[in-house]
């Protein structure tokens, strides 16, 4: 999941962990969380199984990043609002409109900052 420098400092407020513990900035420049070896999930997410069916919840929801708010809703190549096909739940969402696709590309300057 791809977060700002902003949510990368709230986390480490939230979290108490130094920033490279939770994520890492890739080639691209955008800092991504990272997951847990064992789990395969998120390192914020409470599970002990990597089973992607498996409960679990987020450590941090209260101050969890813009992109784990709005998923599923993710941004397929031509900038437009999609249900990412990897999420299973889906069928629960309502279609994706203009305004997601809007919130996401604002998501996308701030990543690069
Ligand atoms: S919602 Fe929480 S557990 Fe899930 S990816 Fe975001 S920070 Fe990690």
């Amino acid at each position: 999941m791809p977060i700002t420098k902003t949510e990368a400092r709230r986390l480490i407020r939230r979290s108490g962990l130094a920033e490279d513990k939770f994520c890492y900035i890739g080639d691209d420049g955008i800092r991504r969380l990272l997951n847990n070896e064992e789990t395969k999930a998120c390192v914020f997410l409470a599970t002990n199984s990597s089973d992607k069916f498996a409960p679990g919840i987020c450590t941090v929801y209260d101050g969890r990043p813009y992109g784990c708010q709005s998923y599923p809703y993710v941004l397929d190549e031509s900038d437009k609002a999609v249900l990412d096909d990897l999420c299973p739940h889906t069928a629960e969402f309502d279609a994706a409109e203009e305004e997601h696709a809007i919130k996401l590309l604002e998501l996308e300057e701030k990543l690069k900052q």
